[in-house]
């Protein structure tokens, strides 16, 4: 996939991949203030999971930092 890059923009898995929202997409439905290339990560379930819970480690977390950031700062 184009906006996700088409791999788990973590570890590189490719063979299974989620598209995951930054921010939920219910919550950005009601503003939409993002677009949904500066809303969508590539993860694999794993990380998917992980995220979604907020159990990444810091090294895992380093690889989406910057994405999140922007996300969040377009967001607020
Ligand atoms: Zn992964």
């Amino acid at each position: 996939m184009r906006i996700t890059g088409g791999k788990c923009n973590i570890c590189g898995e490719n063979r299974t991949l989620d598209v995951a929202h930054i921010i939920p997409k219910l919550e950005n439905r009601k503003t939409r203030r993002l677009e949904p290339t500066d809303n969508l990560l590539g993860l694999c379930p794993t990380h998917h999971r992980l995220f979604d819970e907020d159990k990444l480690t810091d090294e895992e977390f380093s690889k989406i930092e910057e994405k999140v950031r922007k996300a969040g700062e377009i967001y607020a």
